[in-house]
């Protein structure tokens, strides 16, 4: 979705916030089943990954979906129609709807998810930093043996996705947990914290998360890695210093600096109209609005002048006004980018209660 649809995304927002919950469009285990019972759709053998051969992202047959259904009736030809005749589409001869796309129940990269050991690390030392116990880690490594050391350049997998256990959010973003979280899976456009126990998410929000950071990748090969810091733990739930961050849908992320970031320097650094890249900050603000899967986005309201000023380049007043609080005068308008204090050197980012996750809850809720 480009930003030119973004006021029904501010409009599904302003209903969010307004304390509705985002009604489920479908359960996602309906796709699950459907996916395990057709023929000739890919299906992912977890018990083949292995610890240095990272499993290939699976590739769905192309056969329709409909076909699944077994073989046709012979059609029944037209009057005065030859054997030759144009065959109406057979979900149309079964009196059927065509199939909707299965979305997030496809098999994808985040079934299994690996990791590169960057430099040679005890296997108790990598494990702690995933936030799982040793012997999770050589469940999912099957052929890592009981190797003492781990070295550089293995990829293990960190994470395996069981379809009969989907991802859930539960709960408000400030007073809620994850069930199963989905790590951050590592790539070129993006740095991670070493330390990962904090890197889960549910699958909407790191779906979203690796479209819109790619997106930006895409676009501007030059552009500097950005700097990906907390999600929530692997089973959600408080984490310290944050207020919210506990159901997988909340990320903190840098914004893009202008030269070069020290290796020794602070992750976030304080972003300012000199040392901030305007343009590259919003094209990436823009990337993650394009998901259309952004409930809210705080920024400081310094900073959102900025990018409210760049964003008026491309976009309407209009449009800008119900991106930014900052240059919004309306206060009964809830723009998808908020002010809130702390976000002069990272912005928050949280992301809409997946579909079929019924027990998330979209807002904050006051805390007892
Ligand atoms: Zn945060």
């Amino acid at each position: 979705m480009r930003l030119r649809s973004i006021v029904p995304v501010a409009a599904l927002a302003l209903v969010a916030i307004g304390g509705a919950r985002l009604e489920p469009v479908a359960p996602p285990t309906e796709g699950i089943a459907l996916a395990t019972a057709l023929p000739g759709v890919a299906t992912l053998s977890l018990a083949t990954a292995s610890a240095a051969t990272p499993v290939a992202a699976p590739t769905i047959d192309a056969a329709p979906v409909f076909a699944a259904v077994g073989p046709l009736p012979p059609p029944e030809l037209p009057a005065g129609a030859t054997e030759h005749a144009e065959l109406p589409p057979p979900e149309e001869a079964l009196g059927l709807e065509a199939l909707p796309p299965m979305g997030p129940s496809l098999p994808d990269e985040l079934d299994v998810v690996h990791w590169t050991v960057q430099q040679r690390t005890r296997l108790d030392e990598v494990a702690s930093n995933w936030g799982m116990w040793p012997e999770e880690l050589r469940e999912l490594n099957p052929t890592l043996g009981e190797p003492e050391w781990i070295e550089a350049g293995t990829a293990l997998v960190v994470h395996v996705t069981d379809r009969r256990k989907p991802t859930q959010s539960v709960g408000a973003p400030n007073k809620g947990h994850l069930l199963r979280g989905i790590p951050l899976p590592e790539g070129p456009h993006w740095q991670l914290r070493d330390h990962r126990p904090r890197a889960y998410g549910s699958r909407t929000t790191v779906r979203a998360l690796l479209d819109a950071m790619r997106a930006y990748g895409a676009a501007d090969p030059q552009a500097p890695a950005l700097r990906i810091g907390e999600l929530s733990r692997r089973s959600g739930g408080r984490i310290e210093p944050h207020v919210s961050h506990r159901s997988g849908r909340d990320v903190d992320i840098g914004y893009v600096m202008r030269g070069p970031i020290g290796k020794d320097e602070r992750f976030w650094r304080t972003a300012t109209p000199k040392n901030l890249d305007v343009p590259r900050t919003w094209a990436f603000v823009q990337a993650l609005l394009d998901t259309g899967e952004v409930q809210q986005i705080f920024i400081s309201s310094k900073i959102q002048k900025l990018l409210a000023r760049e964003a008026r380049k491309s976009l309407p007043p209009e449009q800008v006004a119900l991106i930014f609080s900052a240059v919004n005068r309306d206060p009964t308008i809830h723009t998808l980018i908020r002010h809130e204090h702390g976000h002069r050197d990272h912005m928050h980012v949280r992301f809409v209660c997946e579909p079929g996750n019924l027990r998330c809850r979209t807002s904050s809720v006051d805390r007892d």
